[in-house]
Formats: structure tokens, C-alpha cells, sequence
């Protein structure tokens, strides 16, 4: 078959089988090439069309697609063991668990490993209230932490959430950035707040200096946890290893995910202080996963988490993305009728439109030069860049100068 009948069988069995929505979306932006191999910065199709991933996964790429040394190992790990047998102890996991408590910020240092970032936020919802004894949780407007019910009712947008009410019980939101919401709605029923250091799928919303150490002494006073959600932000994405190291705050939890697995295995993990840990005392089985931190999995996240430190990726994001973030600025500056704001931290970059409408018109216009990017989940009129570390400073020039061709033809297009 070549690549235009893959696409319509693909596209068909997504109409029949899968997400019919999905399938007119993706025809609509003009992707009508199915995916088929992927290397480095690229995703490839059955003919070898290479689209460069400026969305990268969104934050599942960070060094990139199949990494030689990611790959290797799995290959490796496959003819082992891929799944644990839930009965002998495995280093694999127990390796993985070491490292990830090595850089973690911090003291969290005990590692429960999951398949998801929503399942690393179910675990530590659960985990802060058996520590603290407390029902409450302290979330901010426009957070995404998942889909999953404990997940979703911590996020904070309603289109998401109006059709699966009702959510769990005890979950305040307060506006994102605002310490003083945040030290009137923490109380003595508080197990924690949980904040995304930067929001992501609000429209990459970086908070005020100082804010994150507010938190912190908020929660503090109160007796509360702080759980960052570090999932997108984690492993380099912001040009430090944590994005909260920014602010130099060390949470009572974090969760990971996306990147952890190195852009090939599914995997979070939600890592707390030993204090928190006293959750598995009376019974070690309280939260359990059968494919949580399973063989392939970990060894994936071991071998990405030396990558991140043997290659420097964080120093490579905070690099190209200074230079992706000075260029669209630049854009913002020619467009200033369509683009609104320009904003984000080492290769997380979002361009706020003024009009989700020419968000998505910019994005067709990307993607018919083959540049992969996507709207944030909860602010369709941000269209983010956040493609691997492995970006050359050349192909970040060439997003720019599409950016800029794909802002004045939609420009030209609507007669602004
Ligand atoms: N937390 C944040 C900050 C995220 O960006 C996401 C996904 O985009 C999640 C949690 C949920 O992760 P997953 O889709 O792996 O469940």
C-alpha cells in the first residue's frame, strides 16, 4: 500500500473503530499522512515524509525519538524479561527507583512507579491524604493533571469535566499565580496543594517569581503537603532538571511521567519524602500496580534519566529554547493584531492568539510545512512548541520563519 491508502484505511478505521472526531480533526489540519517510524527530532511517514515534531508528545520527546541507548537496552531487556513476576524482587525497578531518587529535588527519595502522569496524581492525592489524615486539596484554575476521576477533579477546566460529574469531594481552586487565594483557601483540612510549576495546558503559564516559596510556606504553616505535578516540566523541559528548581522549592511530592520513559516505554511515578512514605506501614500493599514499573518501562527510564545528565539536555533546552522564545517574540512583535502574548521557560514555548480560530489556522500553516504543533488542551488560543532537545539551531530558525509566513498568511487570509 503507499502512503495515501494507509492513510484513508487508517483514517477509516479511526471513523469506525476508534474516534471519529479525532480522525476529521487531523484531516482538517491537513495531516493526511499516517505515522510510521520516528528518529531524533522526526516522525516519519510510509514514504519517508519527515515532519519535525514541535510538539513532542507533548514533553514525552525530551531526548528525542528512539534514542540509540533507549532502544538498545530495550531490545536488550525484551530477550530478559519484559514483565515482572510480581513475587521475586526486581532491580530493574530498584535501579530505576535509585536514580530517579538521585535527582530528584529535594528529599523525596521513595519511588512508587506507575504507567501515566494521571495514575502518578491518583497515587500522591492518595498518598498526601493517609499521611496527613486530611480530606482537602488546593488546586488552581486551568490546571490539567489527567483524566482519571482524582486526576480530573484536581484539573481546572470544566469542559472536561461537566459530563463525569460528580467528581471527587474536597477539591478548592484558586487562580494560578494568586498567593494570597492560595493562603486564604489552605486550611486545617488541607492534605496538600497541588500545583504544575508552569501550567501547561492552561497556555504554558509561567507564575510569578516567589510564588512556588509561597506555597511552600503556606503549606508549611497549615501542616499541608505540596505536590508538584512535574509531569510535562520534569527532566530538562525548562532548562533546569525540575522546573521548580527555578524557584528553589523542593515539594513534599512530585509526579512524573512523559519523559521519564524516554520517548518509547509508558511510565510516571509519583516520589514523596520518607516522611510521606509512612503510607505503606500498616500494609505494603495499600497502592499497587500490576504494569506499574514494570522491566521495559524501567529500564527505559533508567537509561533516559543518564541521557538527560550524560548529555546535558536541560542546559540544550534552556539553550534552544531561549533562542525558539526570542524568535517568536520577535513574530509577536510583527503580528501584534493576531498574537497576543509569547511565553514559556527552555523548550516549552507558548504563542497565545487572540482567537482559537487563528490559533488553529496558524497551526494548518505549520503543518503544511511539516512542522507538528498542537493547541494547549485547556487554552485552544495557544499554539506550543515543545519539540525534543535534540533540535538543531537551524531547524529552530526554519519554525520561526514558518511561524512567521504561516502568521501572515492567516493575516492575509482573514483581511485583519
Ligand atoms: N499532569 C500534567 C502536567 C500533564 O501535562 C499531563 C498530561 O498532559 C498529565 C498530568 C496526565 O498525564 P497522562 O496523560 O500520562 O495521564
Amino acid at each position: 500500500m503507499d502512503s495515501a491508502a494507509i492513510f484513508e484505511q487508517t483514517f477509516a478505521r479511526y471513523n469506525r473503530h476508534i474516534n471519529p472526531g479525532v480522525a476529521t480533526l487531523t484531516k482538517f489540519m491537513g495531516l493526511e499522512v499516517a505515522e510510521h517510524s520516528a528518529e531524533g527530532a522526526y516522525v516519519y511517514g510510509p514514504e519517508g515524509e519527515a515532519y519535525l515534531d514541535c510538539l513532542g508528545g507533548p514533553g514525552v520527546f525530551t531526548i528525542g525519538h528512539r534514542h540509540p541507548k533507549v532502544i538498545a537496552a530495550l531490545k536488550q531487556q525484551l530477550d530478559l524479561m519484559p514483565l515482572s513476576s510480581h513475587i521475586l524482587l526486581d532491580p530493574v525497578m530498584a535501579e530505576a527507583a535509585e536514580k530517579v531518587a538521585g535527582i530528584a529535588p529535594g528529599a523525596c527519595e521513595f519511588v512508587f512507579f506507575c504507567n501515566s502522569g494521571a495514575e502518578a496524581i491518583e497515587g500522591a492525592l492518595k498518598a498526601a491524604r493517609s499521611h496527613t489524615r486530611r480530606p482537602g486539596f488546593v488546586c488552581a484554575e486551568g490546571g490539567f493533571h489527567g483524566k482519571t476521576f482524582g486526576a480530573l477533579s484536581a484539573s481546572g477546566r470544566d469542559v472536561y469535566k461537566a459530563d463525569f460529574e460528580p467528581l471527587l469531594q474536597g477539591f478548592t481552586h484558586v487562580p494560578f499565580g494568586d498567593a494570597d487565594a492560595l493562603a486564604t483557601a489552605v486550611g486545617n483540612d488541607t492534605a496538600a496543594v497541588l500545583l504544575e510549576p508552569i501550567q501547561c495546558e492552561n497556555g504554558i503559564i509561567v507564575p510569578p517569581d516567589g510564588y512556588l516559596a509561597t506555597a511552600r510556606e503556606i503549606c508549611d504553616a497549615r501542616g499541608a503537603l505540596l505536590i508538584l505535578d512535574e509531569v510535562q516540566t520534569g527532566l530538562g523541559r525548562t532548562g533546569r532538571m525540575w522546573a521548580c528548581d527555578h524557584d528553589g522549592v523542593s515539594p513534599d511530592i512530585i509526579a512524573l511521567g512523559k519523559a521519564l520513559g524516554g520517548g518509547a516505554m509508558p511510565i510516571g511515578a509519583f516520589v514523596a519524602t520518607e516522611a510521606v512514605w509512612d503510607i505503606f506501614d500498616q500494609n505494603p500493599y495499600v497502592h499497587t500496580s500490576t504494569f506499574g514499573g514494570n522491566p521495559m518501562a524501567c529500564r527505559a527510564a533508567s537509561v533516559a534519566l543518564d541521557v538527560v545528565t550524560e548529555e546535558n539536555i536541560a542546559g540544550l533546552c534552556a539553550e534552544r529554547g531561549a533562542r525558539l522564545l526570542a524568535g517568536m517574540r520577535q513574530v509577536a512583535d510583527e503580528f501584534g493584531n493576531v498574537i497576543a502574548d509569547v511565553r514559556g521557560r527552555g523548550l516549552l514555548v507558548g504563542v497565545e492568539f487572540v482567537d482559537p480560530d487563528i490559533a488553529n489556522l496558524v497551526i494548518a500553516g505549520l503543518v503544511g510545512e511539516r512542522i507538528l504543533t498542537a493547541f494547549a488542551l485547556n487554552q485552544p488560543r495557544v499554539v506550543r512548541f515543545e519539540p525534543p532537545a535534540v533540535i538543531t539551531s537551524e531547524e529552530i530558525d526554519r519554525v520561526i520563519g514558518v511561524m512567521r509566513q504561516a502568521s501572515a498568511d492567516t493575516v492575509e487570509m482573514l483581511g485583519l
